[in-house]
Formats: structure tokens, C-alpha cells, sequence
């Protein structure tokens, strides 16, 4: 056999629970130990090695100058780099901020010791600053797909996402309909993957795997609508954690 891909695994502004996720994957742990070489995970390494790396895995959302430049070198010194969980793929729940003002945020926080902070006015996904090899979605990250996108990488396939919505994979499992009782899931418009996880155990999809391709925001707006959600109500959904991507011109868009 010859050498084993080396890996990088990089947290940026987020939880790290993507990186919990991966810490996660007992069952599997062996599985992508024999596939690659991780040489640089500072969550779970003592030696880390500075570069370069056959794959990069990044998570987090891109919030502060200085996390640009670091995430550009780790592009640089990077054959394929695929970016981790909603933080990194759609801004995720950091860039909910983006609905505020910043100045006035930082001060709420911090009064007058504001001079050390280097946060950015808008939190963007990592795509927005360096080009991204592949996305896996979600809060945190499924870390059956990270295990499935591993071995695809690892022998030079690149890692699929599905193209169909939630209420696909929810439909296949025979799940009652959330929205025929009343309740606002955010199914219709979002990317399945994740086998429909929360309408299977009763609670509504928020959208933590961003928008299915060809998203139709318009017929999701009218249904939650329809519903009687408030402005506010809908609003929020779109923009729980794709507040810095398309969603939001999206939202711009409609009218209440
Ligand atoms: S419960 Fe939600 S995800 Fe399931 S079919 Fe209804 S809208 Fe779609
Ligand atoms: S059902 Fe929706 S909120 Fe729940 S894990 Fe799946 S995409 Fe995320």
C-alpha cells in the first residue's frame, strides 16, 4: 500500500462540536486511521505538524481577520479542502449575527476594551474567502457522511451531498407530516442527508443543512404563511443559519 493521504482538521469560529462529531466516530475510528494520516488536529493531538496536507478539513465560519489569512494559508498548503458542518458551509449560528450592528454589539459586550478585537462586520462561510473542494452540511455535521467522504476522498472520489429535500427522506421513513399539524418544518426547502432526523423524533427540520439546490423560497414562505407565522417567525427559520448565503437576498425578496 502506499502513502496514506495526510490529514489536517481545523476549527474556526463555532462550537466544535463538528470536531467533538469526529472525536465521535468509534465504530469508525479505525477505519479512517488505516485510510489516512492525520498530522495536524490541534483538538486532539499533542504534536501537530505544520503542513502541508494531502486534505484539510475546516469547520467553523470565517468571523475575524485573522482567521482570513489562516484560513488562506491552510487553502494554500492544501490538495483538496472540504469545509465542515453549517459554520463553515453557510455561516451557520454565528453569522446570526449579521443581523446586528457590530459596533454596537461589541461594546454591549466588552464597554470600552474594545481595541483587541479583530471580528469581521459580516461572518461568512469559508467558500467566500477560498475555494472549497466539498461541503458537508449540518449542525453539527453527520459524522456517517464525514466517515463516507473520507473514504471517497481517500480514493480520489469526491464526496456527494443529496440534491433532494428533508421531506424526502421523511416520506421514505412514513413519518406523519409536521406542517399538516400545524408546525412550522423547514423540511420542504432543505438538504437531506441526515435521514430525517428531527421529524422523525417529533420536532420540526430548522434548517441546519442549508437549502436544497432549486430551493423554492417563495412556496415555503407561503406555506409557513398560510400557517400564520409572523414575519418574525419566518424570518428566523430562513435565517437561522444561512444568515451570510443565498437565503437571505432570498428573504429580502419576499413580501409580507
Ligand atoms: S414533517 Fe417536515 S420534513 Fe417531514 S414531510 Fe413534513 S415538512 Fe417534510
Ligand atoms: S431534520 Fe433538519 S434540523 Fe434536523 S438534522 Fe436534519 S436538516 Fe438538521
Amino acid at each position: 500500500m502506499g502513502k496514506k493521504p495526510t490529514v489536517g482538521i481545523f476549527g474556526f469560529t463555532g462550537c466544535a462540536g463538528c470536531q467533538l462529531n469526529i472525536l465521535n466516530i468509534e465504530d469508525h475510528l479505525l477505519d479512517i486511521l488505516g485510510l489516512v494520516d492525520i498530522t495536524t488536529w490541534a483538538m486532539a493531538k499533542a504534536e501537530n505538524s505544520p503542513g502541508p496536507w494531502d486534505i484539510a478539513f475546516v469547520e467553523g465560519s470565517i468571523a475575524k481577520e485573522s482567521e482570513i489569512e489562516r484560513v488562506k494559508k491552510i487553502r494554500e498548503n492544501s490538495g483538496i479542502l472540504v469545509a465542515i458542518g453549517a459554520c463553515a458551509t453557510h455561516g451557520g449560528l454565528p453569522a446570526m449575527r449579521n443581523q446586528r450592528n457590530v459596533e454596537e454589539m461589541k461594546v454591549t459586550v466588552y464597554g470600552d476594551k474594545t481595541g483587541h478585537l479583530d471580528v469581521l462586520d459580516q461572518i461568512m462561510p469559508v467558500s467566500h474567502y477560498v475555494k472549497v473542494d466539498a461541503e458537508l452540511p449540518g449542525c453539527p455535521m453527520d459524522k456517517n457522511e464525514f466517515v463516507a467522504a473520507v473514504q471517497a476522498i481517500a480514493v480520489g472520489k469526491t464526496p456527494k451531498i443529496p440534491n433532494y429535500s428533508v421531506c424526502y427522506e421523511c416520506k421514505i421513513r412514513e413519518n406523519a407530516c409536521l406542517l399538516k399539524e400545524g408546525k412550522f418544518c423547514m423540511g420542504p426547502v432543505t438538504v437531506a442527508g441526515c435521514d430525517a432526523l428531527c421529524p422523525s423524533r417529533g420536532a420540526t427540520c430548522e434548517g441546519c443543512r442549508g437549502p436544497v439546490a432549486q430551493v423554492n423560497w417563495g412556496a415555503e414562505f407561503k406555506i409557513l404563511k398560510d400557517l400564520g407565522a409572523t414575519p418574525e417567525e419566518i424570518k428566523r427559520r430562513f435565517l437561522k443559519y444561512c444568515s451570510s448565503t443565498a437565503t437571505m437576498p432570498a428573504f429580502q425578496e419576499l413580501s409580507f
